[in-house]
């Protein structure tokens, strides 16, 4: 029996060491039979074959006896022969181990390139060799199948025009061919190692974070039934940080070492968006004025009567217009006049409408598209219709619907047309309230054609859809028109309604404004100072009545009662004048009054849009004219944002009436009390409106209250009437 003191075997495999010791002969080259798949040689000190595995057999086709006791170098082309003599003489010789490539030769004359490893060691204290041998064709045809498919994807990747990129787990770019540089301005090499986020503006990068990773864990197969598209459309950056519209497509593959990777073919599709946008905006948009036609007019419907629906409280309104006598101008000047005109018209629509609101033309070309739908027929081509969708109240959509009769009624100059032909157009409008007249985009059409069909009974007006609105909307029209007129006229009057001190005497005045119309009789301010601040007309207005009750406290202050003051109340629009401090100083300086004897009543809405603003104009004010006093009217029915009070330069508070006059309400007389003490700590005087009983003052009195306004003491009246009092007032108005 033979054994092995120590016996080392080292294979080249995967650099695998097997480890024996101490075995039989047999039992070594049985191992080495069953674990390699490597050909074994097992060589003597002179080079001699003790043994062949099964392997070898295989590999080489001589069986063990025709190779026993012999060199195996005919194992070996001619020239690999040589190599392999000096490996095995080193080996014997150095004991030095080495592993060359060469190529083998079989017994049927066959070559084949093997990978040969030569180890030495000991054989009955004698040097031998073990030599293993691997067959390399496998492998080599793979390498070439591998190197094959590498160029074929490289030359495929620099052949598409479109960026690809390969990204692996950790998203960091690990290839990019050359076209990155025409979409995104970085090399393929400043790409390398860079995280796939650089290609993306950040905002965007965090949006689509999460999908992104989605394509590293569901594969292609998958993508289906997880509902995740192959490729998806973002915004990406490039190296000068523009935006440019991407389409990208993932798909997933392993690296050689298994690690999933990303390849994405990224287009840029700034053009296709470019041609997208152009053609959805000739798809909805009428072509001879531009404006948005019968489609897109739904879909803005829809989705505004969707926002309706979430947010109760907004309200919006249709408008059907059709114009008066277009069909004449039409017909005698011709339809190229026609059109001009048309084009006109719908430019002054829009001057019309703010940025939120929107005209539309149902151009008639379309309509024949439609020819068989009874209510589509008939949108013609002088029919126009607005959206409005930002209405405070209803009211509101009649205020539009008046001035774009008014723009669309001024003549229009048309080039080539001879001045003195009459181009007359006018338009009548129909209203349908959302959601008052509707949530269905059919039904409201419909209801705003009915109206227009009903206002075009007389034309140049417009109609509501429901009766109701229509005398809302008519007695607003009278406010309007009769407080131009009445201002035109002077029909205005100011009565005065006395302000009195806890001593029973008339402390001042309050000027209230008081129209008597002539058919209507007397119209409360309470009505027409609402339409007069919604026109503007309060401004023409309010400097009436400032400069005519400055006037009067003059008067009255030169003919004896030179302590009486007056107080004037300066609307919302009116305080918020740029130059309202130079206006009222002026009328001041000019009528020649103290200072001292002027009060002037704003009221907290004043004061709420700005109070930084409110501040400074008030502090202006009292710096040009020391004593000047100021009061916040109708305290109490505001914001009550309280902060705000200790900072301006305040002096008066006006408890509104409606808590005095219903003091025995719940609730009522505490807020007047705390409107009281809330004076008292901040060093302001109090007056209390509205004062209609006895009860009311002797309870206002019991808590320190120390002017008074109301019926009790007197209604607002008249100059002559009010000197008249003040004239009697040499005892106090009322004995408490
Ligand atoms: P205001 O400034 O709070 O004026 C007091 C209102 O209460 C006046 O109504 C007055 O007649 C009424 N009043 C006074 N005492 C009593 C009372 O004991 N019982 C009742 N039931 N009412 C009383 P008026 O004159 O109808 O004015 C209403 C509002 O119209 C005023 O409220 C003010 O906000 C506005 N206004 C009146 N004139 C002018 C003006 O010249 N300019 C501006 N901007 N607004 C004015
Ligand atoms: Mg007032
Ligand atoms: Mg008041």
């Amino acid at each position: 029996m033979l054994y092995f003191k120590c016996y080392t075997l080292q294979t080249t495999i995967e650099d695998q060491q097997v480890a024996i010791a101490g075995r039989e002969q047999g039992e070594i080259h049985a191992l080495l039979a069953k674990t390699t798949s490597e050909a074994a040689v097992h060589l003597d000190e002179n080079g001699k074959v003790l043994y062949v595995n099964p392997t070898f057999v295989r590999m080489f086709g001589y069986k063990g006896k025709e190779v026993a006791k012999k060199t195996v170098n005919k194992l070996f082309t001619q020239r690999s022969q040589d190599r392999f003599k000096q490996k095995i003489s080193v080996c014997l010789k150095d004991g030095e181990r080495s592993a060359s490539n060469l190529r083998a030769l079989t017994k049927k004359g066959q070559q084949l390139p093997v990978r040969v490893t030569v180890i030495p060691h000991r054989w009955h204290g004698d040097p031998a060799a073990m030599v293993l041998i691997r067959d390399l064709t496998e492998q080599l045809k793979i390498t070439e199948e591998l190197e094959s498919v590498k160029s074929s994807y490289s030359a495929l990747s620099e052949t598409v025009a479109d960026p690809i990129l390969q990204i692996n787990e950790n998203f960091q770019i690990i290839f990019a061919n050359t076209a990155v540089e025409r979409v995104f301005g970085f090399t393929p090499n400043e790409l390398l190692g860079k995280d796939f986020s650089a290609l993306f503006p950040s905002s965007v990068h965090n949006r689509y974070e999460e999908v992104f990773k989605k394509y590293f864990v569901i594969d292609d197969a998958d993508r289906k039934a997880s509902q995740l598209e192959n490729t998806i459309e973002v915004l990406g950056q490039n190296k000068n940080s523009d935006i440019v519209p991407l389409e990208i497509s993932f798909g997933n593959s392993k690296s050689v070492q298994g690690e999933r990777l990303v390849t994405c073919i990224i287009r840029d599709i700034s053009q296709r968006k470019i041609t997208e946008r152009k053609l959805k905006y000739l798809v909805y948009h009428d072509k001879l004025t531009d404006l948005g036609n019968r489609d897109l007019f739904y879909i803005t419907l829809e989705q505004f009567i969707s926002h309706v629906k979430r947010y109760q409280d907004t309200i919006g309104a249709v408008l059907f217009l059709d114009l008066d006598g277009f069909k004449k101008v039409n017909d005698t000047l011709g339809h190229n006049i026609g059109d001009i005109l048309l084009c006109s018209c719908a430019r002054r629509l829009s001057s019309c409408l703010r940025e939120s609101d929107h005209v539309y033309r149902f151009s008639a070309e379309l309509d024949t598209n439609h020819g068989s739908h009874e209510d589509l027929f008939r949108f013609g081509g002088d029919e126009f219709v607005i959206l409005l969708t930002h209405l405070e109240k209803p009211t509101d959509a009649a205020v539009v619907a008046q001035k774009i009769i008014d723009t669309i009624r001024r003549p229009y100059r048309v080039e080539g047309v001879d001045p003195s032909t009459k181009t007359n157009i006018g338009v009548s409008v129909g209203i349908a309230l959302i959601p008052q007249n509707g949530l269905d985009a059919m039904q409201l059409i419909k209801h705003a054609d009915m109206a227009m069909y009903k206002a075009k009974e007389r034309g140049n007006r417009y109609m509501f859809f429901t009766s109701e609105l229509n005398k809302q909307a008519s007695e607003r029209l009278f406010l309007e028109n009769g407080i131009r007129k009445a201002l035109d006229q002077k029909v205005f009057e100011l009565h005065y309604q006395p302000i009195v001190g806890v001593n029973g005497f008339i402390e001042g005045v309050e000027a209230l404004l008081r129209w008597h119309d002539r058919k209507r009789g007397f119209i409360s301010p309470v009505d027409f100072i609402p339409v007069a601040e919604e026109t503007g007309l309060i401004l023409p207005l309010g400097d009436w009545v400032f400069e005519t009750a400055c006037q009067q406290l003059k008067t009255w202050n030169t003919e004896g009662f030179e302590d009486l003051y007056v107080s004037i109340n300066l609307s919302v629009k009116q305080f918020s004048q740029e130059h309202i401090v130079d206006k009222l100083s002026r009328v001041i300086t000019g009528t020649g009054i103290k200072s001292k004897n002027l009060k002037i009543e704003i009221t907290e809405s004043s004061i709420m849009p700005d109070p930084n603003e409110a501040r400074m104009k008030m502090e202006e004010l009292k710096k040009r004219h020391p004593g000047i006093r100021i009061a916040i009217d109708d305290f109490g029915t505001g914001y009550s944002s309280l902060s705000y009070l200790s900072d301006l330069p305040v002096d008066i508070l006006k408890i509104d009436q409606s808590f005095v006059i219903n003091m025995s309400k719940k609730g009522n007389a505490k807020i007047i009390n705390t409107i009281i003490t809330l004076g008292n700590s901040l060093f302001m005087d109090v007056i209390a409106e509205g004062v209609e009983t006895k009860n009311q003052l002797e309870y206002l009195i019991s808590k320190s209250c120390k002017s008074f306004q109301g019926f009790y003491f007197g209604k607002p009246v008249s100059v002559t009437a009010l000197t008249q009092l003040l004239k009697t007032d040499k005892q106090p108005l009322v004995q408490t």
